[in-house]
């Protein structure tokens, strides 16, 4: 496995390896979810790359940006063990350098949800992924459903903009009380920790009561409200029922939605969704090869 930070290690380190490379985005501090991406792409590529970048551009100013976690070495080895053929690791400034200017903003998609609560965050997102595409040249990149709008908004930014590559969405990792696992897991102390199950909680209820037959989204969006209201620890950012294709609200009976919340637990924010209805998420964004 090769380690690089420069773009020009990159390059010449990226000819040489077989086609078609998968590609995996990450911010680093890695944990299950993260090698459930490289353990899909490795079934699926014969060369695999892993970014680790914390991206300046999107963290807002009041977010984690100095505090987020981080320890490369054991990154390192993990991705060795995986089989991992190609990390770059760039500095703020390799990606960033002096004068840089040119931005990626997708417009509806980014707007509610996420978006909505962090100004700038996709475009940031949106800018750096396409940097990453245009570095590794990948035929697929992976992404995890555990950051829904994410995998959506970067499918559009590929289908908008021509990137030859497929974008595959893999499943959220939990941990056995249901927890997604994220990087930011870390920063809880041990009640918040159990409080934290709460985002699980509230997603299966509402996911068990539109089995049941509970359809409008109104009632799903306030179920999973009652289910957070009992969680001391935590206070709600948000709570929605939304379209898949658009990302908005829905009100009345649905047969397919996008069910996400971002809730606070402590000072940690977190973030969660699944998928109610009858097709999970679409993991072939590609309509360009
Ligand atoms: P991050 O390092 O948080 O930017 O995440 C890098 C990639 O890993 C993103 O595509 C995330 O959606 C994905 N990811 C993060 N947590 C999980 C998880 N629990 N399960 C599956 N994928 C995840």
């Amino acid at each position: 496995m090769k380690a690089v930070t420069t773009l020009k290690e990159l390059c010449a380190e990226r000819a040489k390896l077989a086609e078609p490379l998968g590609l995996v985005p990450t911010m680093g501090y890695l944990h299950e979810g993260h090698l459930s991406l490289v353990r899909q792409a490795k079934a699926e590529c014969p060369s695999i790359g892993v970014s680790i970048f914390v991206n300046p551009s999107q963290f807002g100013p009041d977010d984690d940006l100095e505090s987020y976690p981080r320890d490369l070495d054991r990154d390192l080895s993990l991705l060795k063990d995986e089989g991992v053929d190609l990390v770059w690791m760039p500095t703020a400034n390799e990606m960033y350098p002096s004068g840089f200017q040119t931005w990626v903003t997708i417009e509806g998609l980014t707007q509610p949800l996420e978006g909505l609560r962090r100004p700038g965050h996709f475009r940031g997102v949106a800018t750096v992924v396409a940097k990453l595409f245009n570095a590794f040249q990948p035929s697929k990149a992976y992404f995890g459903q555990k950051d829904a709008q994410q995998a959506i908004v970067i499918q559009r930014m590929v289908r908008d903009l021509n990137f030859p590559l497929q974008i595959v969405v893999c499943p959220t990792v939990r941990e056995p009380d249901g927890l997604a696992m994220s990087s930011r897991n870390a920063y809880l102390n041990a009640a918040e920790r159990k409080a934290a199950t709460v985002l699980y909680r509230a997603l299966t209820a509402a996911i068990d009561a539109f089995v049941s037959g509970e359809q409008k989204a109104e009632a799903l969006r306030d179920l999973m409200s009652d289910v957070l209201s009992f969680e001391s620890l935590i206070r709600p950012e948000y709570v929605s029922v939304a379209g898949l294709d658009t990302l908005e609200e829905l009100t009345g009976p649905i047969d397919r939605a996008l069910l996400s919340m971002a809730v606070y637990v402590g000072e940690t924010r977190l973030i969660d969704n699944m998928i109610v209805g009858e097709q999970g998420f679409e993991t072939d964004g590609d309509t360009n090869s």
